[in-house]
């Protein structure tokens, strides 16, 4: 194959003279970087003139997932309860990129983020719910309070958006719910945090059926033990963590942000109401 290669070069050259020859090669060069750069594009911005909101992307996987968003070409609404983080993510992603401060558990606030994002971009093709807290109580201390105030962020927050941007999105849009492995797993100190995870899950499989009328997918990522902010552990816990996971790592932001821009493109068209497991294999022991 090499030696015939040369053989063709050798015979053009010889055809064409030395200067002929060398624009020649130039050109072909030059389509090569061409086609090489268009399949790039392609490979890399599956969200090119998408419109995106990620809620909770002020730190952690709701950070990543803005990035990652940004990245595949989509512009983004990064938002958080943290205005000050939101807006320094935006900043870091630029000019495609606002921070508006939203807390999810609050419909006002829920239907001013959509607004924004409407007036900024124009339009709503994915919505990504990331955000979600998980503040550890022994179950037989947990107040009412403390159980309501998970509810209210990770299920109710859930519905609050999910429903605010299906009232603005066309056919084809992608509603993206970040779940966990708690709502398939026990987890002690977590009661409240499983339950509630465990009704995005059955939330987006009924959501799922109703908005495919509209031709809207709703989808979650169930992410496993992820290196984020809100995730602090000692390193003898952290170690405990990572020899349960047979790929024998925690996962980082990134690994969650790669299966949300998955769901979030139009690659996903047929799928909906699916539970995405990202955890390493941990939850198939
Ligand atoms: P994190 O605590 O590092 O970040 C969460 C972000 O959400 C913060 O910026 C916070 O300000 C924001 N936030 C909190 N309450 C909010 C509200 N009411 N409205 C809007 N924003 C609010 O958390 P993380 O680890 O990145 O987790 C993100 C999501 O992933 C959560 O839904 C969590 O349940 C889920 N998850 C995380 C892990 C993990 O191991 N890190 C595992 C499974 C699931």
């Amino acid at each position: 194959m090499e030696h015939e290669c040369i053989i063709r070069v050798e015979y053009r050259e010889r055809r064409l003279g030395k200067q002929e020859f060398i624009k020649y090669s130039k050109a072909i060069a030059l389509r090569g970087i061409s086609v090489f750069r268009n399949i790039k594009r392609r490979n890399m911005n599956h969200l090119e003139d998408k419109v995106a909101i990620v809620t909770g992307a002020g730190q952690g996987i709701g950070e990543g997932i803005a990035k990652k968003l940004s990245a595949e070409g989509a512009k983004v609404i990064v938002s958080d309860i943290n205005e000050d983080n939101a807006k320094k993510v935006a900043q870091a992603i630029g000019e495609n990129a606002i921070g508006v401060k939203c807390d999810i558990s609050n419909k006002s606030e829920v239907d001013n983020l959509i607004k924004q994002a409407t007036e900024k971009f124009g339009k709503l093709d994915i919505m990504v719910n990331n955000a979600g807290i998980y503040p550890f109580k022994a179950f037989a201390e947990m107040t009412e309070e403390d159980w309501q105030k998970v509810q209210d962020v990770n299920l109710k927050g859930t519905f609050l958006t999910t429903q605010a941007a299906t009232k603005v999105m066309k056919e084809g849009s992608k509603i993206v719910i970040v779940s966990s492995i708690a709502a398939i797993q026990g987890f002690a100190g977590l009661t409240h945090y499983c339950a509630s995870k465990g009704g995005v899950n059955g939330f987006v499989r009924a959501a799922a059926l109703e908005l495919s009328a509209k031709k809207i997918n709703v989808n979650a990522v169930a992410p496993g033990a992820i290196n984020t902010p809100g995730v602090q552990l000692p390193e003898d816990q952290k170690q405990q963590f990572i020899a349960q996971i047979p790929v024998k790592r925690m996962g980082e932001p990134a690994d969650i942000a790669n299966a949300v821009a998955f769901l979030a493109s139009d690659e996903a068209d047929y799928i909906t109401g699916q539970i995405l497991v990202v955890d390493g294999g941990w939850t198939i022991q």
